[in-house]
């Protein structure tokens, strides 16, 4: 989903060479850099221009940019490439950096972001108002700061002719003895499954948590592989009988019109995971400020945006998932199939930060 696309406009050669500058400290070096710079900030200024890197790229999002810039007259110049390609860009400029503003997906990433102080904070009562608190985290040692756009969430999804939907009603019981052989995933490695692991961990501690890892594990229909798209056709096949995945892959084969896809969602079913409990589990897409934005006014304006009625219909809408503010409503027929549901309220930083705990149960359980 998080893929360089060329159709995204390009920026500026001049910010293209300043960026591709090689990375040697000599003192030429470092004053060249100042200068492009300064020069870079003076034009820009003059311009009203929005450095965006995003991990996002969906056909709504033109919309979504193009509206941004009709209100406020900020032209927006987009990087779009994946989420580990866009930290390491940031991490490699440093200081010099032009994102104004880094869109990520998943609390497993923006959490890496976080805790290494890609983001700045931000006072903004509009996103106070507007993003519940739950959906907002704020690194207590460097002040970085992150909201999220929209959330998605991580589902059952089952064979019909084998399971019912009543045997896998909560993650817990994809450790249940009766799954043995049943059970397929993606490498426990991901941050997709690293965050549902570490929001577990959270709610059943980390030797409960662990102790349903390997459960799962000496579930495993075959080792784990692929994206969450091949698990349900995994299980669509009958090489499983359960496997998770993320709303928006499943909400994709609801809506596509390719027989193959229609033969897939035939034979499945799914099941929102928890509802007698503790909810399901949501992630999200989210970003920030850059740390050291170029222009930051614009960067306020851009993030208040997204949370605006009409930018978080757009947004959710790009990839079939739910807005972050209240009272927004999709009418994405996708979404309406997957209803209402009680969601697992977790602090999305405290996801972020449970994947520690995560990886050290993947690790002991051989979850690759
Ligand atoms: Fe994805």
């Amino acid at each position: 989903m998080c893929v360089f696309t060329p159709k995204a406009p390009s920026l500026p050669n001049r910010i293209e060479g300043f960026m591709k500058l090689p990375r040697f400290r000599s003192a030429f070096a470092a004053a060249t850099s100042i200068l492009l710079s300064v020069a870079f900030g003076s034009a820009q200024a003059a311009d009203k221009i929005l450095n965006l890197y995003s991990a996002r790229h969906y056909q709504t999002d033109e919309a979504l940019y193009a509206n941004f810039t009709k209100q406020t007259g900020i032209r927006i110049n987009r990087i779009e490439a994946g989420d580990e390609a866009l930290l390491e860009r940031l991490r490699t400029e440093g200081k010099q950096s032009p994102a104004d503003v880094v869109l990520l997906v998943d609390a497993a990433r923006l959490w890496k972001g976080q805790i290494e102080g890609l983001f700045q904070p931000l006072k903004s009562s509009t996103l106070q108002a507007r993003i519940p608190a739950h959906l907002r985290a704020k690194d207590d040692g460097n002040g970085s700061e992150w909201f999220a756009f929209t959330t998605r969430a991580r589902i059952i999804v089952y064979n019909k002719s084998k399971v019912q939907a009543n045997e896998v009603a909560d993650y817990q019981s994809l450790a249940s003895p009766s799954l043995k052989g049943k059970v397929c995933t993606r490498s426990g490695m991901h941050p997709y499954m690293l965050s549902l692991i570490g929001a577990i961990s959270e709610h059943l501690g980390e030797a409960q948590a662990q102790a349903w890892a390997a459960g799962v594990v000496t579930n495993f229909a075959r080792t784990p592989r692929g994206g969450d798209t091949d698990q349900i056709r995994a299980v669509a096949s009958g090489e499983c009988a359960v496997a998770l995945t993320n709303t928006y892959y499943l909400a994709r084969l609801m809506r596509s019109d390719k027989p193959q896809d229609k033969t897939v969602m035939q034979r499945i079913g799914f099941v929102m995971p928890n509802q007698s409990n503790w909810g399901t589990h949501l992630n999200v897409s989210g970003g920030g400020i850059a740390r050291n934005a170029p222009h930051r006014d614009e960067a306020v304006k851009f993030l208040e945006y997204l949370a605006s009625d009409q930018a978080q219909i757009y947004l959710a809408d790009g990839n079939n998932e739910w807005p972050v503010v209240p009272g927004v409503k999709s009418s994405n027929p996708a979404l309406a199939a997957l209803g209402e549901f009680k969601q697992d309220t977790l602090p999305i930083g405290s996801i972020g930060r449970s994947q520690i705990t995560a990886a050290r149960i993947i690790d002991r359980v051989h979850w690759r």
